[in-house]
């Protein structure tokens, strides 16, 4: 980019709400059920049906605002939507225009803080499925399954000013969602998608550029090539003297490109108007409390609580927190284990590369945390050493067994007792009088023979530190 150049960057992040049901009926929420299956006469858009509005979704929606700090307004106003699409059969979305239900919110990403205009409600459309391109199999197929869906858009103040930038927005944005239990944030089934707002101008100049906005980015990365694709094109047009027009565009993941779709349409092509079938919302503040204080404990504070409490490094932190599910999968075993700090080690270590294997989240892990947990009380206690943890370790992953289960099935206790390791010292001094006198004798290398000699007699399963005490007395 040529560094005469400023990119400035909005985003409007789309967000499905965690709910059973739809936002206007009750029909389930599911993702895998046969097209067209959980539908009903409202989300089908029939004539004469009425919406009615889902609490749950109410109070996800305002946890969602809260958790990126924003003011939840005592009265919003839902509002039509109007255009045409195949798979929008009521000919408008419901959504919320010129009073939102919240506003003026934030979020920081590394030191800067990005604004937070606006969120809103909505439903969401069904799914046009494009089927192939040879004449005789063009058609289009209409789901509407997805119909009804509740969404919250969350639009960002024109604050960011790269691509990396807006990357790290919208991850702030999925992790205080997350923790929030707002949404489940899976961007591969669509619950996080975004639309980009990119304009570009000279540095030092104050007023912004014309802006595209390029439509339904659905990953991190593809999002980073968007806008970098789309900063590098606007530079591009001014540069040779051309003009940018504001227009909706498309991201095409396989050349990493933008395309122009349409040119954008202004709010009063929508013909905006108040919803006549739904009233409006009204949060008083008994219940904005009430649902405030069912709020999670959000990352910023988790962080914190986590360096405090147990006395973890900031890069422990880092990692234990980027999920609420692994944060949560690390608290219980470190209350089961006791010990905070050798919890994190087998979650960041042994546990996260067996998960990224098998390639499972830690919400589905197969070892319980509590097993975890006891498998390093196990090695505090003497019981396992660190190489016999290793061992059994992948064994609780592929069988979900408690650590002490499969230490008594494959016999792999760890001999602590003395008695019985001064016998087998005995044993192994009295068949190697070459090496004793070796030793004794002043080659101190020869005790890594007889430590050796005991780990094999005893199949790795005697205790080191005995061992090695032992030795150290009995070859003196
Ligand atoms: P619309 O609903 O038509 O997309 P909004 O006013 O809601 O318009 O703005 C949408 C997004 O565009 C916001 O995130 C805002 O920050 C961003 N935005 C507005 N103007 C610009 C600009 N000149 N360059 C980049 N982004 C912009
Ligand atoms: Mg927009
Ligand atoms: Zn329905």
């Amino acid at each position: 980019m040529s560094s005469e150049w400023e990119p400035v960057i909005g985003l409007e992040v789309h967000c499905q709400l965690a709910t059973k049901t739809k936002i206007f009926c009750s029909c389930p929420v599911e993702t895998g059920s046969d097209p067209n299956t959980n539908v009903c006469p409202v989300c089908l858009g029939l004539p004469g049906a009425l919406p009615v509005l889902s609490r749950d979704a109410v109070e996800l929606a305002i946890q969602g605002a809260l958790a990126l700090n924003c003011e939840v307004q005592p009265a919003s106003v839902f509002a039509r939507k109007n255009y045409f699409y195949p798979d929008l059969p009521k000919g408008y979305q419901i959504s919320q225009y010129d009073k939102p239900y919240a506003l003026r919110g934030w979020l920081d990403i590394g030191g800067k803080r990005i604004g937070i205009t606006r969120i809103h409600m909505e439903d969401d459309a069904g799914k046009s499925q494009h089927d192939g391109f040879r004449d005789s199999d063009r058609y289009t197929y209409v789901d509407l399954n997805r119909s009804g869906t509740p969404l919250i858009e969350i639009v960002s103040e024109p604050d960011v000013r790269s691509a990396d930038e807006a990357v790290a927005y919208m991850t702030a944005v999925k992790q205080a969602l997350e923790f929030a239990g707002v949404s489940l944030c899976d961007m591969e089934k669509g619950h996080l998608r975004c639309d980009a707002n990119v304009s570009v101008r000279r540095k030092g100049e104050e007023r912004f550029g014309t802006r595209t906005e390029t439509k339904n980015v659905n990953s991190f990365r593809f999002l980073k090539q968007a806008i970098e694709y789309e900063i590098e094109r606007q530079i591009g047009v001014l540069e040779s003297g051309g003009r940018i027009v504001q227009e909706t565009r498309l991201f095409d993941a396989n050349s990493g490109e933008t395309f122009s779709m349409r040119s954008k349409e202004d709010a009063h092509d929508y013909r905006y108007f108040p919803e006549p079938d739904l009233v409006p919302l009204r949060i008083g503040e008994k219940w904005l409390r009430a649902v405030s204080s069912a709020m999670p404990e959000m990352p910023q504070a988790r962080r914190a609580r986590f360096r405090s409490q147990y006395g973890l490094s900031e890069y422990d932190v880092d990692v234990l927190t980027a999920t609420r599910d692994t944060a949560d999968y690390f608290e219980r075993a470190a209350t089961a284990a006791g010990d905070a700090k050798a919890a994190a080690n087998w979650v960041m270590g042994d546990l996260a590369a067996a998960l990224k294997e098998a390639g499972k989240e830690i919400g589905a892990c197969p070892v319980p945390a509590e097993n975890l947990g006891a498998l390093v009380r196990l090695i505090a206690s003497g019981e396992l050493s660190g190489k016999l943890a290793k061992e059994i370790f992948p064994k609780m992953f592929a069988t979900g067994g408690a650590p002490a289960e499969i230490m008594e099935r494959e016999g792999l206790k760890q001999i602590s007792d003395a008695g019985a390791i001064e016998k087998i010292i005995d044993g192994i001094i009295a068949a190697n009088p070459k090496q004793v006198e070796q030793f004794r004798g002043g080659k101190s290398t020869v005790l890594g023979f007889f430590t050796g000699q005991v780990m094999k007699a005893t199949k790795g399963q005697a205790n080191p530190g005995v061992v090695n005490a032992l030795l150290a007395e009995k070859l003196k």
